[in-house]
């Protein structure tokens, strides 16, 4: 009955597999997916039995009956088992079928109430807790719902990126924003990270792009939606796998090292990096030295009684940079990323000028 608490990343080579299928529907399904999950490389059974659907009237999960068939099906094919909980009452629900691991799902992360339920639900368990990111790009609320799970005591903690909502689903259903993890991974390095590219995707065409993506990232661990047969799924069907087209696609992954003890490449990676080194530190002084003639400007334009915006000038800056930057080889992202910033800096730069508040 008392199985021991899985370590998480101790648990198989990278990365560690989180599949299954959406929703447990009946005994036999995760009964059957399990069965097949255990020969691929996968550690962790998934399966939602409350199923946090945006519209009422859709499959909404079994409930409490379906956590049994899920501890039964990962027991006897070797696999832990994983349920998204968001209530006091899932989680004494789950660790009373003696389910091995919670998440917490992107619905839930978003609210500081639900969080701190769980939380308060968890006080002196030990059992690992997945934290998805909440549906709104917003680190902080999910930094916010580790340090809750954090204080309440849980040490095996892993996040999970699912991807960010927006209105525009033409190319995911939920937009990655990788620099939000990456960030996440900045400010909090010893909490794993684990990828869904299911919900980032939305359709199986690009999960193993995305997979890929987060592997180069150096992400530790995956989480992917399988069904054994994935046209019958009563909950997110277009982007369940079946568990031989995640087999194949875990085969396929480029597992990279995060080190090499290669000495050529370890010095030539020192010598590159002091080259970008100086150059990211040369790019700074050119920006302050900009920042110097955009002051002078702002002050002859406070004495010639000038507004600061000329849309004219800044058409013309963004068109001519643009123009050369791309003939250069930067991206346009790059390029509209940066002079949004420069110009929002020369904005407030003169702004502080002409009202004769704090000049720096
Ligand atoms: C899920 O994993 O089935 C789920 C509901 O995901 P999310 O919380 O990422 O939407
Ligand atoms: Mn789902």
């Amino acid at each position: 009955m008392n199985r021991e608490v899985p370590q998480l990343l101790q648990l198989t080579t990278r990365p560690l597999v989180i599949a299954g299928p959406c929703s447990v529907e009946n005994e036999a399904q995760i009964h059957a997916t399990a069965a097949m999950l255990a020969k691929e490389h996968v550690s962790i059974l998934r399966g939602g039995v409350w199923k946090p659907r945006s519209r009422p009237g859709t499959f909404s999960g079994i409930g409490k009956e379906a956590l049994d068939w899920l501890v039964a099906a990962a027991q006897t094919n070797g696999l832990y088992s994983a349920v998204e909980v968001a209530t006091a009452e899932h989680v004494a629900q789950s660790l009373a079928a003696g389910v091995d691991i919670l998440w917490i799902g992107a619905r839930s992360t978003v609210s500081p109430f639900v969080v701190q339920e769980i939380a308060d639900a968890l006080q002196g368990i030990n059992i690992p807790v997945l934290i998805k990111n909440p549906i709104n790009p917003d680190l902080e609320l999910w930094m916010g719902a580790i340090e809750r799970i954090q204080q309440a005591g849980i040490t095996n903690i892993a996040a999970i990126h699912r991807g960010f909502s927006s209105f525009d689903k033409k190319q995911y259903r939920n937009v990655p924003h990788w620099e939000i993890p990456l960030e996440l991974k900045r400010r909090m390095p010893d909490i794993p990270l684990i990828c869904d590219p299911s919900h980032i995707c939305g359709t199986k065409d690009l999960i193993a792009h995305v997979a890929q993506r987060a592997m180069d990232l150096n992400f530790d661990g995956l989480m992917i939606e399988a069904h054994h047969a994935p046209e019958q799924a009563l909950s997110d069907k277009e982007q369940q796998l079946s568990p031989k087209e995640l087999g194949d696609l875990l085969r396929n992954l480029v597992i990279r090292d995060v080190h090499s003890d290669n000495e050529l490449f370890v010095n030539q990676l020192l010598l590159l990096r002091k080259k970008i080194d100086k150059l990211d530190f040369d790019t700074l002084e050119l920006l302050a030295e900009r920042n110097k003639l955009v002051k002078d400007i702002g002050r002859y334009k406070k004495e010639n009684n000038v507004s600061i915006f000329q849309p004219d000038r800044w058409a013309e800056i963004v068109q001519t940079r643009s123009k050369y930057g791309q003939e250069i080889g930067l991206s346009e992202e790059l390029i509209s990323d940066l002079l949004k910033g420069i110009h929002r800096e020369s904005i407030h730069l003169q702004t502080q000028i002409l009202n004769n508040t704090k000049e720096k």
